[in-house]
């Protein structure tokens, strides 16, 4: 063959690959136009086999001349909907090819005594510029590698994620991971929320630089599994998100039952999944700029733009941690952080999350926190101790001269929605165990919300925990100033915060205090489901945040109770990041010595149980209370059958090993109790 004739065959192929790529991105390019550029690559093979080379090559011409005008036409101004399609497509390249292209001498790693090779993570020792660095990335493989689940992790690949980590940590070579998952896979049987808590957790402590690069799929807790990096790079037409597009449709919906084209395509807006937004939000340290279509497997020029990327964001990591760096890759172990550089990484790590958020913060409450923050410096702390005793005896005494005792919170002036509701109650056993109907009041104040009869406990809002738990009138709230508010602008959202504001009393989902329990003094963090359904937003983050700090500060044991659904939908990656800002704030608390009573009760769902909620110290939970990562119907669906109605009930998750103790409600006091007298045999007890 001719070399003029093999190269119009190489340029027929390669044309019939890029028609197969617009059929599958599937982002609205007219049928009419997509058969023209068939037409075209047809004819042009058929005059090549003819032998009329020029009028094939006539043919090609009009093809890329076609193809100019649809980059145009359709690729001009890509909505988010068109992105997420993009972000999907099988012809762009897979972390696979990312370590082939980008490193030298990739050396795939697998086992790592995780159970499972999981091959949907990928991690291995590679060179950069003859500099080792380790490379973990989900990878969804090419057509008919099912084994792979799409680039949906199991928790053993996430283990094995991290183990990697650790390896690398060993020998202070610097990661870099490649983020392209639809999310984590859902089924509860090995403990997916409980493994990526964990990973966020581990990533904060850990000691080498880490670079992620978002290139498809920012699929929710999956991706951050592996994200908690201290650059993040983002491909500009890939998406990050809380939620997939659908599961977004499924809220936005007017009509729940028929999710259109349209829904689709407000909840992509929403939601704020675009390079762009993330960029905006603070979450994106740089964005690369693909190819007008997509960058396809086939862009050899686009791997070097992406190495450059990956260098330039350990220079930047490098250089804020040492103040005489010298960018140049030719020096051995460039990035390499020293001993004494070590804490300032982390440091700058656990900033990075901490900025992340946005919520509303009355102007006393700023004032208060800016006092708190000046308390922390240690001479400051010495000097104005005995002056804070004697002021808060002051206030406290002067409160009660003057009958006014709203500063202490007696336990009749705690609120009891639930109790005052004058209504019967049918317990859900009723049929199994012909349980009687309970009067409501009675339910709540002499069972503590549980069954006379059967056991069965009753969700019981969070100002009854309060009763439960705490000793009388010895719970102090702080930071109540903090007021969740509508950061995207999400449609509908204002009306539903108004009315969950309204309902519930509270600001935000979360109430964080001082208080006593059984004598021992902690810090009491405590969601409520009744407002947005308990959700992790950027208030809550804050809350908790704060929270911790204080007990660090204090050396207080931290309790906190959890009742929630996830992390909020309608604060789009900013919720998402919370699960990474309360992780780290967990991580410091453990590394400081603190001591973290985590309780969950009904329900503790999804980005609060992937987080904060599965990192205690120990772990208990109330009987029959739901506890998973997904949505029982998101599971179904995935493995395509049914599960038996107590899949994620709290003696199932226990049985599995998610939980340390169930406990029943009437004894959780007394557990609790008994859980803070261990910390005294450590020695001084204002130690934690
Ligand atoms: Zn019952």
């Amino acid at each position: 063959m001719q070399d003029r004739e093999k190269l119009i065959f190489l340029k027929i192929d390669e044309a019939r690959l890029l028609v197969d790529y617009f059929k599958d991105i599937n982002i609205g390019i007219p049928q009419e136009e997509i058969n023209a550029l068939e037409f075209l690559i047809k004819e042009a093979e058929n005059f090549v086999i003819l032998g009329k080379l020029t009028i094939s090559q006539n043919r090609l011409e009009s093809f890329d001349q076609k193809l100019r005008s649809i980059e145009d036409k359709y690729f001009s101004e890509l909505t988010p909907r068109q992105i997420d399609y993009i972000s999907r497509s099988e012809q762009r390249p897979k972390t696979l090819d990312y370590t082939r292209e980008v490193f030298e001498d990739f050396e795939e790693i697998k086992g790592f005594e995780a159970n499972s090779p999981d091959p949907a993570i990928v991690c291995g020792f590679a060179k950069l510029h003859g500099n080792e660095v380790m490379v973990i990335g989900h990878e969804k493989g090419t057509f008919g590698e099912h084994f792979r689940r799409g680039g949906s992790a199991l928790p053993q690949g996430n283990y094995k994620a991290m183990r990697a980590m650790k390896l690398a940590e060993k020998f202070g070579i610097p990661v870099v991971t490649f983020i392209d998952t639809p999310g984590s896979w859902p089924l509860e049987e090995f403990l997916p929320a409980q493994r990526i808590a964990k990973n966020l957790e581990m990533q904060y402590l850990l000691k080498v630089p880490h670079v992620s690069v978002v290139i498809g799929e920012g699929g929710s807790g999956g991706a951050l599994a592996i994200d908690i990096s201290d650059y993040r790079i983002m491909l500009d037409k890939a998406y990050y998100s809380v939620i997939s597009v659908s599961g977004g449709a499924a809220i936005i919906a007017r009509d729940k039952r028929h999710i259109t084209e349209d829904d689709m395509n407000r909840a992509a807006e929403n939601l704020k999944i675009t390079a762009k937004d993330a960029y905006r939000l603070g979450i994106v340290d740089k964005i690369i700029k693909e190819p007008k279509i997509g960058v396809r497997k086939t862009d050899k020029d686009f791997f070097p733009i992406v190495r450059d990327a990956i260098v330039e964001g350990f220079d930047t990591v490098k250089a804020s941690v040492s103040y005489f760096f010298v960018s140049d890759t030719k020096i051995k172990n460039v990035w390499k952080v020293k001993n004494h550089q070590i804490r300032k990484l982390l440091r700058n790590r656990a900033k990075k999350y901490k900025k992340i958020g946005v919520y509303h913060s009355s102007i006393s409450d700023q004032l208060k926190h800016l006092f708190g923050e000046l308390y922390r410096l240690k001479p400051i702390h010495y000097l104005f101790t005995p002056f804070r005793k004697t002021f808060d005896s002051y206030i406290k005494r002067r409160a009660l001269e003057r009958g006014k005792e709203d500063l202490i919170l007696k336990p009749q002036e705690q609120p009891k929605v639930l109790a005052y509701e004058d209504r019967w109650v049918e317990c859900p056993n009723a049929p199994i165990h012909g349980c009687q109907d309970i009067w409501v009041p009675t339910l709540f104040e002499e069972y503590d919300g549980t069954c006379p009869h059967c056991g069965y406990h009753f969700r019981l809002i969070i100002d009854n925990y309060i009763d439960i738990l705490v000793d009388p009138g010895t719970f102090r709230e702080f930071n109540e100033g903090i007021e969740s508010v509508n950061p995207l602008g999400f449609e509908g959202f204002d009306e539903k915060l108004v009315k969950a504001k309204k309902t519930s009393g509270k600001k935000c989902a979360m109430i964080t205090g001082y208080a006593h329990i059984g004598g021992h003094p902690v810090v009491l963090i405590l969601t409520d489901v009744r407002f947005r359904a308990g959700t992790l937003g950027s208030a809550e983050g804050e809350k908790f945040w704060r929270a911790i700090k204080r007990a660090i500060r204090e050396k207080k044991p931290v309790v906190a109770v959890h009742q929630s659904g996830g992390a909020r939908i309608e604060e789009g990656l900013l919720a998402l990041m919370q699960m990474a800002k309360t992780s780290i704030a967990i991580a410091q608390f453990k590394q400081a010595g603190g001591y973290y009573i985590s309780i969950q009760t009904d329900p503790t769902m999804a980005g609060v149980l992937a987080s904060y909620a599965s990192l205690g110290d120990i772990i208990l939970a109330e009987p029959n209370a739901q506890i998973g990562f997904a949505g029982i119907h998101v599971i179904e669906q995935t493995v395509k059958h049914k599960k038996p109605k107590n899949y994620q009930h709290s003696e199932m998750v226990m049985g599995r090993g998610g939980i340390d103790m169930v406990v029943r409600r009437h004894d959780l006091k007394e557990t609790v109790v008994r859980l803070l007298e261990l910390k005294k045999i450590r020695g001084r007890e204002e130690q934690f």
